[in-house]
């Protein structure tokens, strides 16, 4: 062997560290024998990421997951999963090991981990360590949804902009959604069921948003989607598939009759955008879609109608 590539596998393969590549649709595409043994994996399987670790969450193994919901903690967990580049954290097995776990997401949203096995390093801080990730991950979640919240999707933004001014290219776009005539849901059905339409709602588009998007709850019915190198016209393209997807959920088991509806505005970044002008365009753009009946798309038009940059 000769090739660097055939080398690499060949020790990937020997190495105690566990290596595993995803596709941007979140499938194991690759993962050495140390990750398949850690996560329980046959040698040709490729399952995708929620499916491996429901599985092995409901045989008690693999990762160690602290959450009395599984479904609740994959909705959460999807939220943020894979949506910076690079991330470290320590977690735990079912079998006592620790891992230092690594995840690099290049642009198209492929997404390395490497894991090494940390059980007998610095045990003794363990629990602090792991009480300041669960309030990280705290301070960056929606507590009704379990979805990013303002904060985690404005950061996301800022990298997205970061990233266009960095390198030149069209940064992407931004959605912000809305849910229709919500008021009257509440006054009509009660606060609670109006809770639950919340949590359908953030349950079905995270289900349909890609590895390097970010969606998030930004106030009480508003939410925001984050589509890194996505241009207005292909966003438009994912939101109506959403749209579609709504219109057809029946989130009430005892009023199987009931269904809802969100209006959306998309804007595309600009040269100089900042959050507040790029924000600025979509929530018009969801405006015109309030003015035009509901249950709707428009997206923002900067060549027909100039909008003022603001600072
Ligand atoms: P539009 O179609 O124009 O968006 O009308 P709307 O009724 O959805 O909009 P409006 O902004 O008038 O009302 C939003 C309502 O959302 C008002 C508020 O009581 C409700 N709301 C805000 N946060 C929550 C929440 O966490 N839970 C529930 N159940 N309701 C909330
Ligand atoms: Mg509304
Ligand atoms: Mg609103």
């Amino acid at each position: 062997m000769h090739n660097v590539t055939d080398h690499l596998r060949a020790m990937y393969e020997d190495t105690p560290v566990l290596v595993a590549a995803y596709d941007p649709f979140d499938r194991l595409r690759y993962a050495n024998r140390a990750f398949r043994g850690a996560f329980f994996i046959e040698p040709a399987e490729e399952p995708f990421w929620p499916e491996l670790m429901r599985r092995n969450f409901h045989a008690g193994r693999g990762t160690v997951i602290r959450a009395p919901d599984f479904e609740e903690w994959l909705v959460s967990t999807l939220s943020r999963r894979g949506k910076a580049g690079f991330r470290a954290f320590e977690t735990d097995l079912a079998d006592g090991r620790w891992l230092w776990m690594t995840e690099t997401v290049d642009a198209e949203g492929w997404m390395l981990c490497i894991a090494s096995d940390i059980t007998s390093l610095r045990a003794e801080d363990r629990a602090v360590r792991q009480d300041r990730d669960f309030a990280i991950k705290a301070a960056q979640t929606d507590d009704l949804t379990g979805i990013a919240n303002r904060r985690y999707v404005t950061t996301r933004i800022e990298d997205m902009l970061g990233q266009a001014a960095a390198d030149g290219s069209t940064a992407g776009s931004v959605a912000v959604l809305d849910l229709d005539n919500f008021k009257y849901i509440n006054d009509r059905y009660g606060h609670h069921v109006g809770d639950v339409v919340l949590r359908d709602f953030a349950r079905r588009i995270q289900a349909q948003v890609r590895r390097t998007d970010c969606f998030g709850r930004v106030g009480g019915e508003e939410f925001i989607l984050v589509l890194p190198g996505t241009s207005a016209a292909q966003a438009a393209l994912l939101i109506e598939r959403m749209l579609t997807v709504i219109r057809r959920s029946r989130p009430l088991s005892d009023r199987p009759e009931f269904g809802y509806t969100f209006s959306a505005g998309v804007s595309e970044t600009l040269p100089d955008d900042s959050v507040a002008s790029l924000y600025t365009r979509a929530d018009k753009a969801l405006y015109a879609a309030k003015l035009a009946g509901r249950n709707q798309l428009v997206t923002d038009s900067p060549a027909s109608e100039p909008t003022p940059r603001q600072a």
